[in-house]
């Protein structure tokens, strides 16, 4: 199919997307204007990227900080980049470098990767970073993520020990099969139950970003303030590029 064809499909299920938000914000009561979107590209060439932005839509979400560094600067620097992949502490400069428009990392583990980021945005001299912590709530060994037990000693010591990184919340993956989301979601807002006391700060200061192309809708009405998609707007992702296409 010819770019602009795939474009146009693009921009489409956006809108469809942003209607099914929307009536499941609706559903439960919620404002939709609570519920950000991630675009989330990843594996996808910048046209198609473009397209969406020309759609008026401007947080974007990757996996891989190859990808996002040679894809960034090709593309407006309005965009709210969200990193929500695995993140190695040697990527982190490269990172914050080239992404100046980075907005949200969510996918903080472990301490380690927070002094990291911590320490490479005070160098750089940027605004501080949003991050969400990551938590693994299906337990799978392949996942990252803190455990929900550990989710709040993690949480203190970002908002303790990280002076250039500011809390906004909690993420996590469901399970593929999506029959146990709803269990992962459920952990997952119990998690920010036990920060919020933590932290003595109410649930709206604290987001939750869950639910992706699969289960979107189920997650909104669990809580969600953050849903992360991809395939439903841009297509199935494309790893191995096939040379007909
Ligand atoms: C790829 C990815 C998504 C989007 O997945 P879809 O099912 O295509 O919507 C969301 N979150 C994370 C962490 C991902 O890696």
């Amino acid at each position: 199919m010819a770019a602009s064809a795939m474009d146009g499909v693009a921009a489409a299920a956006l809108r469809s997307v942003l209607q099914r938000v929307q009536l499941a914000a609706e559903r439960c009561g919620r404002r939709s204007d609570r519920v950000r979107i991630v675009a989330v590209s990843k594996t996808k060439p910048v046209p198609i990227i473009r397209q969406v932005y020309d759609a008026g839509h401007r947080c974007f979400g990757e996996n891989y900080v190859q990808e996002l560094v040679e894809k960034a600067p090709q593309l407006p620097d309005d965009i709210e980049w969200h990193f929500i992949g695995n993140l190695q502490r040697n990527k982190v400069k490269p990172l914050l470098t080239a992404v100046p428009n980075l907005s949200m990392v969510e996918s903080v583990d472990d301490e380690k990767i927070a002094n990291q980021l911590d320490r490479v945005v005070g160098n750089v001299g940027r605004k501080p970073l949003k991050v969400l912590v990551q938590v693994n709530t299906s337990g799978e060994e392949t996942k990252s993520g803190v455990e929900p037990d550990g989710c709040v000693r993690l949480v203190k010591h970002v908002t303790s020990s990280c002076p250039n990184l500011e809390f906004h919340g909690l993420m996590t993956i469901g399970m593929p099969d999506y029959t146990s989301t709803p269990e992962n979601f459920k952990t997952l807002a119990k998690c920010r139950s036990e920060v919020c006391k933590a932290l003595g700060i109410s649930e709206e200061q604290c987001e939750l970003s869950m639910g992706m192309s699969g289960d979107f809708e189920l997650a909104i009405e669990m809580g969600s303030t953050n849903v992360r998609i991809g395939s439903t707007i841009f297509g199935p992702r494309e790893y191995h590029k096939k040379q007909s296409n």
